[in-house]
């Protein structure tokens, strides 16, 4: 703490997984020889530096971007860049440590990295995000590289502003580098499957853990928070499963529709129209209703999909959902349950899947976006969703193994953090003290 003070989610996110390392500490008391938990919490390089950019009016704004070069044991720097006004060094750090351990866990050769900026692109015009992205990449563009660090899309950074990124690296490096960034058109270098990955993947790893119990997602109300890119494919793969999605949020409140989402036009609100969720229970029809006051997880249903923001579900609303019967909870987005909920559903016995699980399903479909690029091939959408579906059974496998092995069955986040940690402190060991 005083080391990295007033960095709270980052604290947070440290905690969490050294709660889970008392085991692997008694059991591997050779990996502490070399201060592996010291040398894993501090970031191998930190960037700071002004984004300066122009308004359509004419002023001129400044903003702060960050990357965080965090761990690259495994492989280059890999992680995404978040643009919206919360974020700050500790955002920063929380996600990039995170990062480490999900990416060590999808078995591909990627390091842990992250970045983004104070930006607030909520009601900038396509010109004033295209100004703004092409100032970030002026300074970002000397510290990425596809052998380096290969940044991808977060919160607030989709298609469009990937596009932008990578518009001004190839003109400042003249490199036609398709590996340097993930998440890129189909046209351009991008993967199939790379959109819907990390929703798809939430609802395969629920899938994987309702298994374990004898249960599907058929017939399920599912209870989604978040309208963006990891909750809609989230809904869209839950309601192919046969199940109900109830629900959709965004900053501004949340709907529920009693006849489940409809996909079409809420792809179309949010996707499309970039508009508030209110705007899809006005057209929606009887069905559907926003709620403006009180939270999505007010909502009955037996599974749980968190796919906004941190610490969006906190202890007391992990409590009604319990009373409302929730089964499983799998966190599509990071960290979006704080310490308290997540530890209330565990002593229930709920399925819970910590996003450093459940939500690798993004980063992994970008390792197979940077095999494409490498090897300038692009494969078929069957193809990378088979993929995509075995690395995602075998990250619930590794996790459920890891967490039998220490004495803890079922427990997903003690799993998660373990066999993240062992991989990533072996291979540290391995290459010497760095
Ligand atoms: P998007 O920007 O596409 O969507 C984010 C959604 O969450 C929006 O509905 C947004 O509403 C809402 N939201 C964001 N911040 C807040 C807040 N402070 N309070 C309430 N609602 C908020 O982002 P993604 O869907 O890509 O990311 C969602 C989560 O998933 C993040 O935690 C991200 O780190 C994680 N994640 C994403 C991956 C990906 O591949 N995209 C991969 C792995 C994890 P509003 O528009 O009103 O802000």
């Amino acid at each position: 703490t005083a080391r990295n003070p007033g960095e709270s989610e980052f604290h947070q996110a440290v905690d969490e997984v050294f709660e889970s390392l008392g085991p692997v500490v008694a059991r591997h008391p050779d990996l502490l020889d070399s201060a592996i938990v010291e040398r894993i919490c501090e970031p191998e390089r930190q960037i700071i530096f002004r984004v300066p950019w122009m308004d359509d009016q004419g002023q001129v704004h400044i903003n702060r971007g960050f990357r965080v070069e965090f761990n690259s044991a495994l492989g280059p720097y890999k992680g995404g860049l978040r643009f919206h006004p919360s974020v700050y060094l500790g955002i920063v750090k929380f996600l990039g440590f995170e990062q480490i351990f999900k990416n060590a866990l999808t078995g591909m050769p990627i390091g842990g990295g992250k970045g983004g900026s104070d930006f607030d692109p909520s009601g900038r015009s396509d010109a004033e995000i295209m100004r703004f992205c092409q100032s970030f990449m002026t300074e970002l563009y000397r510290h990425i590289g596809e052998y380096t660090d290969v940044p991808a899309g977060d919160i607030g950074v989709g298609g469009r502003e990937i596009g932008y990124l990578f518009g001004q690296y190839k003109r400042i490096t003249n490199r036609y580098e398709s590996g340097v960034l993930t998440g890129k058109g189909l046209s351009w270098g991008g993967s199939l499957v790379r959109t819907e990955a990390t929703g798809y993947g939430a609802v395969m790893f629920a899938e994987e853990m309702l298994k374990t119990r004898g249960l599907d997602l058929e017939g399920r109300d599912v209870i989604v928070s978040g309208s963006g890119n990891v909750a809609i494919y989230a809904i869209e793969r839950a309601q192919s499963l046969g199940a109900k999605a109830l629900t959709a949020s965004d900053s501004s409140g949340y709907v529920v529709d009693s006849n489940g989402i409809d996909l079409e036009l809420l792809k179309q609100v949010k996707e499309v129209e970039r508009a508030r969720i209110s705007e899809y229970a006005e057209r929606r029809g009887s069905s559907a209703r926003f709620v403006s006051d009180g939270s999505v997880w007010d909502v009955p249903g037996t599974v749980a999909l968190p796919c906004a923001t941190q610490n969006e579900l906190n202890g007391r609303q992990a409590k009604t959902l319990l009373e409302n019967g929730i089964l499983a909870v799998a966190e599509g987005a990071n960290m979006p349950c704080t310490t308290e909920a997540v530890r209330r559903f565990q002593e229930s016995d709920v399925l819970f899947a910590p996003g450093k699980a459940a939500n690798a399903g993004g980063v992994a479909t970008s390792a197979l976006e940077m095999q494409q690029n490498a090897s300038r091939d692009s494969w078929s959408f069957d193809y990378t969703q088979q993929r995509l579906r075995e690395i995602m059974r075998g990250i619930h496998d590794r996790c459920a193994e890891t967490a039998e092995e220490f004495g803890m069955p079922g427990n997903y986040v003690a799993g998660a953090n373990i066999a993240g940690f062992l991989k990533v402190a072996r291979a540290m060991v391995a290459q010497g003290i760095i």
